[in-house]
Parts: structure tokens; C-alpha cells; sequence
């Protein structure tokens, strides 16, 4: 999930080259065109340095949930929705402490991280019904991660097709509000969507 367009892939001796690209012709690589995230990758709303007085992620938590589109706050870790989606009910999990990678957290930040991850998948799949979902961290600039400088876990709900209709409705940048009402649909299903049956 970097922001940039994967490498290729080495196989056996040879390494596999990106298809030519023709109008209207399928793609063998499936991915999500988010064009309005070139505004993101233009540097609009970028940090100016790696500091915890520049960072969005220990700006978040000291406004208020709906201002900040915070979907939950745990004891060690919030959650909260992405300003830039990949698609529809994307979240971040973020620790409150300005750090850059998972090496650096706690035992007990790796844990909630985990459980928030996981609640967060509970929850989308009672708000929006997604047939999948892609959780990935991205650590360092070079890895892809927008914000490298506090760690984030990536939680994208995925549809049947939905790279193939996002090229039509992904040129619709986002709103706030739009982003509003998706806070306010997961938030209210935070506590009450049911959990995943599973051993104690
Ligand atoms: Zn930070």
C-alpha cells in the first residue's frame, strides 16, 4: 500500500515488467486510483519537519472526536479516519506517543495496536459490509508512509470491483462531511457491533 507504484517483482531469473498501457484496456495489476490523494502526495497538509509540534497525529487527540474525525480513543492508541482515503471507512490506528516505527512501541502499545485492528474490522463490517480489507503499516518515507514520522496501522475495507469503479468515482475528492457522516457511522457502531466469535 505505498504511495507509489510497487516495484517489480523478480520471478526465477527474470523479473516481470509492467504491462503497456492502452485506454480502456484491463490492467493486470489491480490497485485503487485515488487521485484526489495527489493532493497528499503534492505535499498539501505535509509536515514541515518529523516533530511532534508539526505532526497531525499528536494534534488529533487534543480536539474533539468529531472536529478530528476520531472514531475511538483506547487507553494507548486512537483510532481515527484517514483525511486521504484509499477508499470508503479507511482507518488509522495510532499510538498517542510520537514515535516512528513498531520496534519502538511498548509491549502494551503492540497489544492495543492489535486489538484496536481488529475491533476496527468488526466494526466496518457491521457499518459497510466490505468483502475484505487490507491492513498494512508502512514504516519510513521509502516504505510509503505519508506521516513516517508517527506510526500508523492502515485498515482499508475492500468491495468485489472496487478498483474498477473507483477510477470513476474516485475523481470526487472526498469532503469533510462525507467524512463526517462515515465517523459518525463507525463511531456509534464501536461498542455495539458484534464481535467475532472466537476462543476466550
Ligand atoms: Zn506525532
Amino acid at each position: 500500500m505505498s504511495d507509489d507504484v510497487a516495484p517489480m517483482a523478480p520471478v526465477g531469473r527474470a523479473s516481470v515488467e509492467a504491462p503497456p498501457y492502452h485506454e480502456g484496456a484491463p490492467e493486470s495489476f489491480q490497485r485503487l486510483w485515488t487521485p484526489h490523494r495527489m493532493v497528499y502526495i503534492g505535499g498539501a497538509d505535509k509536515p514541515k519537519d518529523s516533530t511532534p509540534g508539526q505532526c497531525p497525529f499528536c494534534a488529533a487527540p487534543g480536539r474533539d472526536d468529531e472536529d478530528a474525525l476520531i472514531v475511538h480513543r483506547g487507553e494507548r492508541a486512537y483510532v481515527i479516519m484517514n483525511l486521504y482515503p484509499y477508499n470508503t471507512g479507511h482507518l488509522l490506528i495510532c499510538p498517542y506517543r510520537h514515535i516512528s516505527e513498531l520496534t519502538e512501541a511498548s509491549d502494551a502499545e503492540r497489544l492495543e495496536i492489535i486489538h484496536l485492528c481488529a475491533r476496527s474490522m468488526e466494526v466496518l463490517r457491521a457499518v459497510c459490509r466490505p468483502h475484505g480489507f487490507n491492513l498494512g503499516m508502512n514504516a519510513g518515507e521509502t516504505g510509503g508512509a505519508g506521516i513516517a514520522a508517527h506510526l500508523h496501522q492502515h485498515v482499508v475495507p475492500r468491495w468485489i470491483g472496487d478498483a474498477n469503479f473507483m477510477p470513476i468515482i474516485g475523481r470526487t475528492k472526498p469532503v469533510p462531511q462525507l467524512l463526517g457522516d462515515q465517523r459518525d457511522m463507525i463511531a456509534g457502531a464501536w461498542d455495539s457491533a458484534p464481535a467475532t466469535p472466537r476462543e476466550p
